[in-house]
């Protein structure tokens, strides 16, 4: 059974939280079933995909780690400047770290093994390899990983309620 959508009192989505949690938190009265996929917790509970909070909860902005895994997330899994996806993906600094550039969200880009070989120490416009994107911070914790869950095929049905994914 699957992980559910957690939408704050005013529909913006909030947190995901396991299927037990979610049952409690609308036993208890603290939240409504939004969504649910037909199947049923003993003959009569169903079971929710989304479910929505009574009451609004401020929530403060949370860092998302700048690793390997995020930034290949970000960029889909595919390299950043010839759009292959596959395996054989790297991290690329897209100013060169032996000319100071950094690693940041805004620096750090998906490239194949080809492509960052290729690239070598030189900047995109050296290399006249353009970037299909332009990198940057991801700007919600929540719904990067609310788009892990989509990209992965499950939870069709959060889709309207993360609007921009
Ligand atoms: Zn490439």
């Amino acid at each position: 059974m699957g992980k559910v959508l957690v939408l704050n009192a005013s529909y913006e989505p909030l947190n995901i939280t396991s299927w037990r949690r979610a049952a409690v938190l609308i036993i208890k009265g603290k939240a409504e079933r939004v969504e649910h996929n037909g199947k049923t917790l003993y003959s009569d509970f169903l079971l929710p995909t989304v479910i929505r909070l009574r009451y609004y909860v401020r929530v403060p902005y949370k860092e998302i780690p700048l690793t390997r895994r995020n930034i290949l997330h970000r960029d889909s899994y595919t390299c950043q400047y010839c759009g292959y996806t596959g395996d054989e993906l790297t991290l690329d600094h897209v100013i060169p770290r032996s000319r100071k550039g950094g690693e940041t969200w805004e620096n750090m880009v998906t490239a194949c093994v080809r492509c960052n070989v290729k690239k070598g120490n030189r900047t995109p416009k050296e290399a006249s390899m353009p970037l299909r994107n332009s990198p940057r911070r991801p700007y919600s914790s929540l719904y990067f990983e609310v788009s892990k869950h989509l990209k992965s095929g499950m939870h069709a049905e959060w889709q309207k309620y993360v609007i921009g994914l």
